[in-house]
């Protein structure tokens, strides 16, 4: 069978590798530049490629095409193929033809590399179990390598829009709020319903594992026929199967008569998202009976992942945090709300139609000053220039940081959370965390 890659990242050449492995005849193409280090592996295993360029004639007589998930489906080539009926997977699809692994999917629109990362260390403790998806090395290359019992898989609504068959045994939803509307004609729902792609082919004997505090969630659901286990978490109301927070601040887990407590003053992440993302990284652990004094200390020693309310240094007893990965207001929202002090905000990039309105509230009591890091920041003047003694604007990051040195007290603390991407100023969000760090220890 001819397989035809688009796309010569990690996911594609991973693919590559495991599908020449699986016997197809395998072609990779890349409208755009393929890394050194990929071509070098594509070579070296006999992996016909081409980069700069997409070869029609090849790729449209494929038996079944691999499309990354980088790629929209309003490219001309996508509609040809589409129109063909030529079958189109992503990487999780066929990747996971090749495995009998315990498959745990984590989507949603905020904390999916946290949950997931976080799931990955609760679990690895006691279990054997990769972690995939947009982390690291892909699903496919790891199937090939060395393939796990379990993986946790971090899964994009990108990389949902083109599964048949893919079925997780546990799938978790953190959240959902308006997020890539642009690749979904600008409809929410269409965006719902791919998220929710992750259960529709799960059975009862499948677990779903959702955030029941979440309207959209809930709307969806009430709407929708669900065959899979619910396992909803929450932090407001009393669950009877899942998790919830009591009154003195403990998680709750119940799956059927077996029930773990887990006091959350110790926990690793601070605020209340990260509570989330604990309750849901536990119940997976739960069910796939990790041990609860395991569960326990895994909470508490984790790392955190770098760009999410990450802590950089403590200087004259003011903390710097980096929580770049905010790209969204939604991730600024739970930035600001864990902030426990008076904070000097930086803000801004490249809008993506953002509603501040929610925000304001905890801007009122929170923020003492903020600092506009975009080039143009006219909506964010707009909206918070009378509520904030304090509003400077800069295009520089080392500038944000200094200006940001000047203004805080000991007690406050100094947070980048944009609540806006990154490519005005930055290469990626990567980018202007890293920026961010270095300028705070070069202070
Ligand atoms: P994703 O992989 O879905 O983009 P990340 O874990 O990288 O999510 O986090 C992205 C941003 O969202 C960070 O700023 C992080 O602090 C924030 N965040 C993490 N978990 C949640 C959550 N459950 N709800 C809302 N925001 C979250």
């Amino acid at each position: 069978l001819r397989l035809v890659i688009l796309g010569g990242g990690e996911s594609g050449v991973g693919t590559a590798l495991l599908g020449k492995a699986k016997g197809y005849k395998v072609f990779v193409s890349d409208k755009g530049k393929v890394k050194e280090k990929y071509k070098d592996v594509l070579l070296n295993n006999e992996i016909e490629f081409e980069d700069e360029q997409h070869t029609e004639s090849k790729i449209l007589n494929a038996d079944i095409i691999m499309k990354s998930p980088g790629i929209p489906d309003k490219v001309a080539l996508v509609k040809q193929i589409r129109e063909a009926k030529i079958t189109v997977v992503s990487e999780i699809e066929f990747a996971s033809k090749f495995t009998d692994a315990t498959l745990v999917a984590i989507t949603g629109s905020n904390g999916k590399t946290t949950t997931a990362t976080l799931t990955h260390h609760l679990l690895k403790q006691e279990i054997n179990v990769g972690l995939a998806g947009n982390i690291g090395d892909s699903f496919a290359k790891q199937i090939l390598d060395k393939d796990h019992d379990n993986y946790v898989l971090e899964v994009s609504s990108f990389q949902l829009d083109d599964i048949i068959d893919f079925k997780p045994k546990i799938a978790v939803l953190t959240n959902l709020s308006p997020d890539h509307l642009d690749r979904y004609d600008y409809k929410f729902e269409n965006y719902i319903a791919s998220k929710f792609r992750v259960i529709e082919n799960q059975t009862e004997d499948d677990y779903f594992i959702y955030d029941a505090d979440d309207e959209v969630i809930l709307e969806y659901m009430s709407k929708h026929q669900i065959q899979s286990r619910k396992l909803p978490f929450s932090l407001t109301k009393v669950i009877e199967q899942g998790a919830y927070l009591d009154h003195d601040n403990n998680i709750i887990i119940t799956i059927d008569n077996n029930k773990i407590i887990m006091p959350t003053n110790n926990l690793a992440l601070e605020g209340k998202h990260n509570v989330k993302n604990a309750m849901a990284a536990s119940t997976v652990a739960h069910l796939l009976k990790i041990r609860k004094q395991t569960i326990r200390e895994s909470l508490e020693n984790f790392q955190g992942v770098e760009h999410r309310l990450e802590h950089v240094l403590k200087i004259n007893k003011v903390r710097y945090i980096n929580d770049s990965k905010a790209t969204n207001v939604n991730a600024t929202y739970f930035a600001l709300e864990s902030m426990d002090a008076p904070t000097v905000w930086i803000v801004g990039g490249v809008d993506k139609g953002n509603e501040y309105r929610e925000l304001f509230p905890f801007v009122n009591e929170k923020v003492k000053a903020i600092i506009c890091l975009g080039v143009d920041n006219a909506k964010l003047m707009e909206s918070f220039g009378n509520m904030v003694d304090v509003v400077v604007e800069t295009q520089y990051m080392s500038e944000a940081v200094k200006i940001a040195y000047r203004l805080a007290e000991a007690g406050d603390n100094v947070l980048l959370s944009p609540a806006c991407a990154s490519f005005d100023l930055f290469e990626s969000y990567e980018d202007r965390g890293r920026q961010f760090k270095n300028a705070v220890r070069n202070l």
